[in-house]
């Protein structure tokens, strides 16, 4: 008990000597370098740090910076301030994963191993690394058979809404990572891009100032069902197809409409408190790879044309509002 005590004392005296030397640099005009807070590395680390920077010397874009924080490890070329801001905004979309999917009854936790985020100051420099040139639009990827996520600095090639793009397709790309590190799905089995971007899209608009909360409706994604439903080029895609045909999210002409719907079908599941249990078994089947999609969700979620009914009523009316 006293030793306890003792040791409660300590720490609360380390805490308050760590925030005092912060406050005093803060007061003399120096700011604690992302360098010098950095937690130390990781076992195994060096090793994993010096692939990407050998991949990155082939590419032609050396020297890389090193930044990290609790959970991630950020490695590129843009500047030591917009790296240490990524692995903010990572860490922070990494509690609120957790949390949200913790509530709903998924056993998830952060990797033992620091997530690597691959930083890179422009659209050129990620055309090098990824071998291609880059839409504007992309923003970043999570590579699932690299495992490696790659996001780039936008307003370097000053795009309008620039910052605001970054931000988002850092969300959305370290979802995606989350979601294959912290045990919801497993890079063995791949659970198909309704699922996986589903996911991403229910998490994508959370924004660091904490005025975008989790789990509410994703107006952009729902736009775009709005627009589909007032066209008559795209329809509503069976919900048995969005499941099992990946194509449907890369081709131009369906992507959108995939991807609204993808997040309509992850928002019903996560937002119907009676359906959790059943959501949650139907992930514990992605993980361990069952090949049928239809037949791995109906299993836990009903017949898929009644699921199919459902989003397309959900999705009416939410369009009318
Ligand atoms: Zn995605």
């Amino acid at each position: 008990m006293d030793r306890q005590q003792t040791n409660l004392d300590l720490s609360r005296r380390q805490w308050l000597y760590q925030a005092s030397a912060a406050l005093v640099l803060a007061s003399s005009g120096l700011s604690t370098s992302s360098q010098a807070a950095d937690p130390p590395a990781a076992p195994g680390e060096d090793e994993r740090i010096g692939k990407i920077v050998e991949k990155a010397k082939d590419a032609g874009i050396a020297p890389f910076g090193v930044s990290r924080s609790t959970h991630f490890l950020g490695v590129g070329n843009a500047p030591d301030d917009f790296r240490a801001e990524a692995l903010e905004v990572c860490e922070g979309i990494g509690r609120v994963f957790l949390k949200q999917l913790r509530d709903r009854g998924f056993k998830i936790d952060y990797p033992t191993e620091r997530m690597m985020v691959v930083i890179l100051k422009d659209a050129t420099s990620y055309g090098a690394f990824v071998g291609g040139v880059p839409m504007l639009n992309v923003g970043g990827h999570f590579d699932m058979d690299s495992d490696r996520l790659v996001v780039f600095d936008f307003r370097a090639d000053a795009a309008p809404g620039a910052a605001r793009t970054n931000t988002f397709a850092l969300v959305h790309e370290t979802t995606h990572m989350l979601s294959y590190h912290t045990g919801l799905l497993t890079l063995a089995r791949d659970p198909g891009k309704c699922v996986s971007e589903g996911i991403a899209a229910y998490f994508e608009m959370w924004r660091p100032t904490g005025n975008a909360p989790v789990g509410r409706i994703n107006q952009p994604r729902l736009e775009s069902i709005r627009r589909a439903s007032r066209q008559d080029a795209v329809e509503w895609i069976d919900t048995a197809k969005l499941l099992t045909t990946d194509a449907l999210f890369d081709e131009e002409k369906t992507a959108e409409q995939a991807y609204g719907q993808a997040w309509l079908m992850m928002y019903h599941l996560l937002s119907s408190r009676s359906l959790w249990p059943k959501v949650v078994d139907w992930f514990g089947d992605l993980r361990a790879g069952s090949s049928d999609r239809i037949a791995t969700l109906e299993k836990h979620l009903g017949p898929i044309a009644k699921l199919d009914d459902s989003l397309r009523r959900l999705g009416r009316e939410l369009v009318r509002g």
